[in-house]
């Protein structure tokens, strides 16, 4: 009995395989297989003898100006701010329209003390693109002098602070992910100039019982310096606590008002969606 279980268990696991391969193969692999040459997604079977059985002809990927005159970002991205107005931005507190203040050279600055701002449009899985500065004229010391931050899916912060001659505990320092990651480096430009910041970001994912099954992953480069490498996210990021792990959906990008007149300015800042 035992037998003839475990050989309907056999059966049944190469049926499943041989159905996900066939439905998955290009063309081109399928005939590749068929010649013995080349298994899907595996270098193996016979060693291929020239230089076009482990070439492939498509999918083509799409074409993306990465200076789109128009947009004055990737062709393909969603545009969040690139100056003029704050349309695309909402108070956290309320939903109300955000209260930033929007300056002359295609900037906007922390309004202080009139709270986080976030996109309207929510976000999964991203690449972004960020650019923000310190106040030139240098206020406070430690997590009080220009700290903001961008919070992914408004909830996981990447901290933002004028670090320059200004040290703070490692793990809530310039480009951490607060108190979970000490970035690898301190990339800061000098106070008053502007920085970029562009993150690759996996958001977590979550049974329907509301179960973290997958930890969100992010990378941060500052100023073209790789700050988190593909690091776990452990969960949300507070001033107190440990992280926490609320199931969402997506969410938006969310950047922090830290109450302390931090006057951080942001500009040219834009999303393109995994
Ligand atoms: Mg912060």
């Amino acid at each position: 009995m035992r037998f003839i279980y475990f050989a309907f268990v056999l059966i049944l696991v190469f049926a499943c395989k041989e159905k996900v391969t066939v439905d998955t193969l290009e063309p081109k692999e399928l005939e590749a297989i068929e010649e013995g040459t080349l298994v899907h997604g595996e270098y193996s079977g016979t060693e291929p003898t020239t230089p076009e059985e482990t070439e492939f002809n498509e999918p083509v990927p799409p074409v993306v100006n990465p200076q789109d005159p128009i947009k004055g970002a990737p062709s393909d991205a969603i545009v969040l701010f690139n100056g003029g107005n704050l349309d695309n931005w909402i108070s956290s507190r309320d939903s109300t329209a955000a209260k930033w203040i929007v300056n002359n050279d295609g900037s906007m600055t922390v309004n202080n003390k009139t709270g986080d701002i976030q996109t309207v449009q929510n976000f999964g899985s991203m690449q972004l693109h960020l650019e923000w500065k310190s106040p030139s004229e240098i206020q406070g010391k430690g997590q009080s002098r220009g700290n903001s931050g961008v919070f992914l899916q408004g909830l996981y912060e990447v901290q933002i602070l004028d670090n320059n001659d200004n040290d703070t505990y490692v793990n809530g320092q310039v480009g951490s992910i607060y108190k979970q990651h000490t970035p690898l480096a301190m990339a800061s430009v000098p106070t008053g100039e502007w920085n970029t910041y562009d993150i690759i970001y996996h958001a977590p994912e979550f049974d329907e019982d509301g179960n973290k099954i997958k930890s969100g992953t992010v990378t941060v480069m500052h100023n073209g310096i790789l700050l988190q490498d593909n690091v776990e996210i452990k969960g949300t990021t507070p001033y107190i606590g440990w992280p926490k792990n609320p199931a969402h959906g997506k969410g938006p990008v969310k950047l922090q008002d830290h109450g302390d007149n931090s006057r951080v300015s942001y500009r040219n800042i834009w999303v393109r969606e995994l």
